[in-house]
């Protein structure tokens, strides 16, 4: 198992930002069966269209930090609150041992000594 060189839990969750997150058949059912609903309500609820790459993505929310962000992420623990229904793609990401998000803001927070410190998108 590769060793993790990245936090989220000091993390505001850069990655929950992006603005294309891509959701499968197979992630929609996950998602269905997470809530107790049927794949078209679920799909309507918590999806729209994307672009021709990704035709279907998670609805984005208002967010603190950013300009939006995923509608599952917390916006006061900044955690994933489908955790277990989340889509592959959250799953995998950021598929190796470091995450570049999380060192961009290991560093700025050093340089500036500030432990809180996170960058925005607003
Ligand atoms: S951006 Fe990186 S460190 Fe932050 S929550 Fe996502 S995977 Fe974790
Ligand atoms: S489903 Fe969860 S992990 Fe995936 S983008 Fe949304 S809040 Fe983040």
């Amino acid at each position: 198992m590769v060793k993790k060189l990245y936090n989220c839990l000091n993390c505001p969750a850069y990655c929950c930002s992006y603005a294309l997150i891509p959701v499968t058949d197979f992630d929609l059912k996950r998602l269905a069966k997470h809530f107790g609903i049927s794949v078209k309500t679920a799909e309507r609820k918590y999806t729209k269209y994307g672009d021709a790459e990704y035709p279907r993505v998670l609805r984005h929310a208002a967010d603190e930090h950013f300009k939006s962000a995923c509608m599952f992420l917390d916006q006061e623990t900044r955690r994933c609150t489908v955790y277990e229904g989340r889509p592959r793609i959250c799953r995998d990401f950021p598929t190796q041992s470091r995450c570049g998000y999380y060192e961009f803001l290991k560093f700025e927070r050093d340089v500036q000594d500030d432990r809180d410190w996170v960058a925005t998108t607003n």
